[in-house]
């Protein structure tokens, strides 16, 4: 008996939303702050990127740990991937 093989068709992840990515010309410190320093100036900046919500969901998806992705910090990432793990 012969049986067709299907191959996986390797898909790279869309990540056209870094070519509007408005943090690309904010240093690494802005989305990486020390820790118990303010997020407040990145998450400004991310309000108005048109990439925000293909930016969260690649560090959902990445399990990004460390910044700020998408307007939220790691604990807001943490708290939004349990509720939607209850969901
Ligand atoms: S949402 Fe924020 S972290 Fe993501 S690409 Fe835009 S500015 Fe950068």
């Amino acid at each position: 008996m012969h049986t067709d093989t299907i191959e996986p068709i390797a898909t790279e992840p869309d990540m056209t939303w870094r070519e509007d990515a408005l943090c690309a010309q904010a240093g690494p410190e802005f989305f990486f702050p020390a820790p118990g320093s303010s997020t407040r100036e990145a998450k400004q900046l991310c309000g108005a990127c048109e990439g925000r919500l293909a930016c969260l969901e690649y560090a959902l998806r990445n399990d990004e740990r460390f910044g700020v992705w998408g307007g939220l910090s790691e604990k807001e990432r943490l708290r939004l991937r349990r509720d939607r793990g209850r969901g």
